[in-house]
């Protein structure tokens, strides 16, 4: 017990706050002027960064909207911004611009929390761009205050008068274009001043300082600031009134894909590993900065080695139980990373959490799942009792993904109330009739386009979201009803599904039909039907990573099967992971057809979502269950969902266990 205590000291301030954000940056596909505009046809339909927060982690009204794109010469931002009251006074190239309100750009080209590039810009368009060998927190951090960005592109569009109390202003926006050559010659980059090669990962974080302010005529500005501290909004929370943290900062990962194309970052499951080196770092440098030496003995969490060269040196080391990557972190701050040969894909479990079991039941449950190497709990539930269930896995160090039934809502009382809002077949019956619904009664199918039906699904998200700790949102039955079946299942429902049928043809209700009508480019109706579907998923999407969430889903095995046989073509899917059911067993396949159907599902997406295929469980005993893991971990896929905790034996996690070693 002793040790529980003094891991949960170590973990729990990491775990207070979210994972870094990550965002994947795509080529531009047209030239861009730098005016500050930015509207150049280029950043249309460019996909913005995660809302910024506060600092310290809080959320904060959306006011800030990040673009991210490159070519082979620069790295483009753009960064869109309200604000009421329009002011500036600095001047002068490389004045402390944070003293007027500004926007940030920090980067950290090998990611290694050394060697970084700072920049902040004002609304005269005044830039301070300066070099840090080392972040503050080393007593030698070797500031570079003379070093610029070489080439570097700026320009602010504002939208308001500067400097006028008199009015309201709207917002200034600012553009930039940063050469490569300064980014990528000051770090250790094998490829020296080059753009970067597709896939490159680096840590990057966005600021925006604010000040309260009231009317001062006769000021410079025609302000003065009140005698409070500045806001720090922020992409990637440092949990500190600290931006030079770079361990904390977020992950931009370059894709050769055009900046419209919707392409999700990868996880990095290493990320909780490193960041608890980072937080024996810092204690040990507070305990030096307070006694002058480090602490010979200090309490570390689970796997973590400190061992001394010398009494003013150690090293850190760990290796990550879910990707297999070794890190090392010295007192000095030097980070590496080894990832092994092949990623060992991370675990996620689907957890039924309406059981009637005591928080010490749920805990010594919980821990067992954890001590198998499996990373992420995806739990089914009321809101009350995600609540109650959230800080317990968190406790063991695992990720919490809320289940949210989508389209299909059996026994939803406020659903029930309304029969438009259901689905309907091609014979015109309604999924609201319990002597109509398709397969079974828990089939209560909601229509994709009604748009009550969107903003209750959209409220069904707030809720959950607001749980605290929780790290992403899984969405279930994103789909219309079953227009065909497995074989293996038409035994089961006493059904010959050879032939399409209009009584599992659904939406067809009148809804549906009104808008298929109404919109005269849609000519298919399949396709209307489809990208309706899509449609309604990455509204629910965009809502859940508003809240700083991952935007999950779980799909038919893959894009081309799954829009055949349910309506749902997920590669239009703005989702950041997915979780296909390659379930061998419902198709009447052998179990090798699991990993070809994934490694199709692939190519039918050309690598743009990272996917993780699920194992059903009550097929593989435990003897066969690691066998079938490694199948599917040859695929390359960063994860593998095992359905579900009802059926997992100890043996199961004992499997686990010994293959997570
Ligand atoms: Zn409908």
């Amino acid at each position: 017990m002793r040790f529980l205590l003094y891991s949960l000291a170590i973990f729990l301030p990491v775990l207070a706050q979210e994972m870094p954000p990550a965002y994947v940056c795509g080529r531009a596909e047209a030239p861009i002027v730098i005016d500050g505009r930015g509207d150049d046809t280029a950043w249309q339909e460019v996909r913005e960064l995660s809302p910024l927060r506060d600092i310290e982690g809080a959320a904060i009204p959306h006011r800030c909207r990040i673009k991210m794109l490159w070519d082979d010469d620069y790295l483009y931002i753009l960064a869109d911004m309200d604000e009421e009251h329009l002011w500036a006074t600095l001047t002068e190239h490389d004045s402390v611009i944070y003293h007027d309100p500004d926007f940030e750009v920090f980067i950290d080209p090998d990611g290694d929390g050394l060697n970084y590039i700072e920049l902040e810009i004002n609304a005269l368009n005044t830039v301070w761009d300066l070099f840090l060998a080392r972040p503050y927190r080393f007593n030698d951090s070797n500031i570079l205050h003379d070093w610029d960005i070489r080439g570097l592109k700026h320009a602010v569009n504002l939208r308001g008068s500067l400097n006028n109390p008199a009015d309201t202003d709207d917002g200034w926006s600012v553009e930039l274009a940063i050469p490569w050559s300064s980014i990528t010659s000051h770090a250790h980059q094998p490829r020296r001043s080059q753009a970067p090669a597709p896939g490159t990962c680096m840590r990057f974080n966005f600021s925006r300082v604010n000040w309260q302010v009231r009317p001062a005529p006769g000021s410079p500005s025609g302000y003065e600031k009140l005698p409070v501290p500045e806001s720090n909004h922020v992409w990637a929370p440092t949990g500190k009134v600290n931006i030079h943290l770079p361990e904390h900062w977020g992950r931009i990962i370059f894709s050769n894909q055009p900046g419209s194309t919707w392409v999700a970052a990868p996880p990095a499951p290493e990320d909780t590993a490193r960041l608890a080196l980072y937080r024996i770092l810092n204690t040990q440098l507070a305990h030096r900065g307070r006694h002058g030496t480090f602490a010979k003995e200090i309490p570390l969490p689970d796997g973590v080695q400190m061992s001394f060269a010398a009494p003013d040196f150690f090293v850190l080391t760990t290796t990550c139980r879910h990707s297999g990557t070794h890190m090392r972190l010295d007192c000095e701050g030097h980070f590496y990373a080894t990832a092994p040969e092949s990623r060992r894909p991370e675990l996620y479990l689907w957890v039924h959490g309406n059981k009637e079991r005591s928080d010490e039941e749920w805990g010594e449950l919980f821990h067992g799942y954890a001590q198998a190497g499996i990373s992420t709990l995806i739990i089914d539930g009321s809101a009350a009792q995600l609540k109650k269930l959230v800080p317990l896995v968190r406790a063991e160090g695992m990720k919490a993904f809320a289940w949210l039934w989508a389209l299909n809502r059996p026994g939803d009382e406020t659903a029930l109330l309304h029969p438009e809002w259901y689905a309907v077949n091609a014979e015109g019956k309604s999924c609201h009739e319990p002597q109509h619904r398709p397969f079974v009664d828990y089939y209560q199918f909601l229509c994709p386009n009604n748009k009550q039906v969107r903003e209750h699904l959209l409220q069904q998200v707030r809720t959950m979201a607001a749980i605290p700790g929780l790290s992403g949102i899984q969405v279930d039955y994103m789909r219309l009803p079953d227009a065909e079946l497995p074989h293996a299942l038409w035994q089961k429902y006493g059904l010959n599904m050879s032939t399409p049928a209009p009584a599992f043809d659904y939406c067809h209700c009148s809804t549906c039909r009104q808008e298929f009508s109404n919109n005269s480019s849609q000519k298919d109706w399949r396709e209307f039907r489809l990208q309706s579907v899509a449609d309604l998923f990455n509204e629910l999407a965009a809502e859940i990573r508003s809240h700083g969430l991952v935007a999950a889903c779980a799909v038919f095995p893959s894009p081309e099967l799954a829009s055949r046989m349910v309506h749902q073509d997920w590669s239009r899917f703005h989702a950041d992971l997915v979780l296909p059911m390659t379930y061998h067993s419902f198709y009447g396949k052998p179990a090798g057809w699991a990993a070809s159907i994934s490694r199709e599902a692939q190519q039918q997406t050309q690598g743009r979502l990272p996917m993780v295929p699920g194992v059903h469980l009550p097929d593989f005993s435990a003897e066969e269950l690691p066998a079938h893991l490694e199948q599917l971990r040859a695929t390359g896929v960063p994860g593998i969902g095992i359905f579900s905790s009802d059926e997992l034996t100890s043996e199961h996690l004992e499997a686990l266990r010994l293959m997570s070693r």
